[in-house]
């Protein structure tokens, strides 16, 4: 998985979004009473999509992200009718990326009254970025084809059979997914804001805030105060963080500030329900530490391409490896890969300080 990581982040470097381990399955989980969070299967063509949460109040309904496929956004919603015939009168979107807000049409589509909220950073990016980003997903075809006939990544390293096989499995379940795009308008939100929104939805409030940057300039969470519980955003991607991008400089802060708040159920952007702060924990302390090599690397004036290569020398990396991924082969990759986005957004966010 790492391996086509790599190598699609190299052709789509800004918008290709990955959970950390491949999800079959669709997963409802009952959190409080009116509280459900929904984990999806990644996309046929293994595009991963954000959990969605939903929050049911006296006078509406507060969903938090809509996933990648309409379709999927679909089953969503007709889930949410079996709970409650009250409207879904808010949808926030926690950032830009189009695996948590691509859906936001089909809950138009089911509910056009509804508020569509995020940070006024998400706001834009998903006004200005994705409607092209939507327009070129088609694109992925040749270019996937022509590294397979090529034989080489883009970067120019010849293909491992593991990503041979990665790009062909990508390509064989890509048409359903370009398919969907086609057809598919990127609502963007109506309601922005800057620090935070408070919400009651009748006998249940809700806090909307953005508490810094992280993995994207404008990521939000939400925390329902009377049930502890705390939906993150790709902030926390479990059981390996996303760091292909965004602020590295910045997360653990944000990470830090998170913890702050008394949640006792803590469901990550994509990844199982979570229990307890101690993940949140550790990615801080992963990136902390990350950072602080890095701020070495910086000072002492070598290249980026100098610090790719010495990195994982310099930044004892194995002990994080084992923490995140364990044995699997699968998260071992994408942690490989998260930490080859990690190393480049660390060197250039502390470069430009
Ligand atoms: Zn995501």
């Amino acid at each position: 998985m790492r391996k086509a990581l790599a190598a699609l982040l190299l052709i789509f470097p800004v918008f290709l979004r990955a959970d950390s381990v491949a999800t079959k399955t669709r997963t409802v989980t009952k959190l409080a009473d009116g509280v459900w969070t929904i984990r999806h299967p990644d996309a046929p063509d293994t595009f991963p999509q954000g959990n969605t949460t939903v929050v049911i109040g006296e006078r509406g309904v507060l969903v938090v992200d809509s996933c990648l496929l309409p379709t999927t956004a679909r089953e969503d919603i007709a889930q949410i009718r079996q709970w409650t015939n009250k409207p879904v009168t808010w949808l926030v979107n926690t950032h830009w990326h189009f695996d948590h807000t691509l859906g936001n049409s089909a809950y138009v589509a089911a509910w056009p009254n509804l508020q569509i909220v995020a940070t006024r950073h998400t706001q834009k990016a998903i006004a200005d970025w994705n409607p092209g980003a939507v327009a070129r997903y088609p694109d992925r075809e040749a270019r996937f084809r022509k590294v397979l006939e090529s034989g080489k990544n883009p970067d120019g390293r010849p293909l491992t059979e593991g990503e041979r096989k990665d790009y062909e499995r990508s390509l064989a379940g890509l048409a359903p997914v370009v398919a969907e795009m086609k057809n598919v308008t990127q609502f963007v939100p109506n309601v922005a804001f800057d620090r935070e929104l408070l919400i009651d939805l009748g006998g249940r409030p809700v806090e909307v805030r953005f508490l810094g940057r992280g993995n994207t300039g404008g990521d939000t969470i939400v925390y329902l105060p009377k049930e502890k519980i705390l939906a993150t955003g790709d902030l926390l991607v479990h059981p390996v963080p996303y760091l292909f991008g965004g602020f590295p400089v910045d997360h653990p802060v944000t990470l830090r500030k998170m913890a702050e708040l008394d949640a006792t159920t803590i469901v990550p952007g994509h990844g199982e329900v979570l229990h307890d702060k101690s993940y949140i924990y550790q990615v801080a302390e992963f990136l902390e530490a990350s950072n602080a090599a890095m701020d070495k690397e910086v000072n002492s004036g070598k290249t980026l391409d100098e610090v790719q290569g010495s990195f994982s020398k310099t930044f004892e990396v194995g002990p994080w490896r084992t923490r995140f991924a364990g044995t699997s082969v699968d998260d071992i990759e994408f942690f490989d890969g998260t930490f080859d986005g990690l190393i480049k957004a660390s060197y250039n966010q502390i470069k430009t300080r």
